[in-house]
């Protein structure tokens, strides 16, 4: 029962870390950094300095060995895989 439990938050814990769950049409007025190049739009500024450092205007240089899914980022696709691939418990 309690090591149930605490694999959902943790996955809670993951969905939120990589903003997968988060929509931009759902977000409160925040303020928000816009990338001039793309318009993509980050909240947190540190998230638009690395959006420019390593994803803008570059190839996606991460696939998934299960899928066609690619990513820019190793964080990404470590995330895609763990919750798209593995069912949590084989992370334990
Ligand atoms: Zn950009
Ligand atoms: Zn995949």
């Amino acid at each position: 029962m309690k090591a149930r439990r605490r694999k959902y938050s943790l996955r809670e814990g993951i969905s939120r870390r990589l903003g997968v769950r988060w929509v931009a049409s759902d977000a409160p007025e925040v303020e928000m950094y816009t990338c001039a190049k793309c318009s993509k739009t980050y909240r947190l500024q540190n998230s638009l300095y690395k959006h420019q450092q390593f994803d803008c205007g570059k190839e996606p240089r991460f696939s998934c060995p299960h899928c066609p899914f690619k990513t820019k980022r190793k964080e990404n696709l470590r995330g895609h895989v763990l919750t798209r691939h593995f069912p949590l418990q084989e992370l334990m």
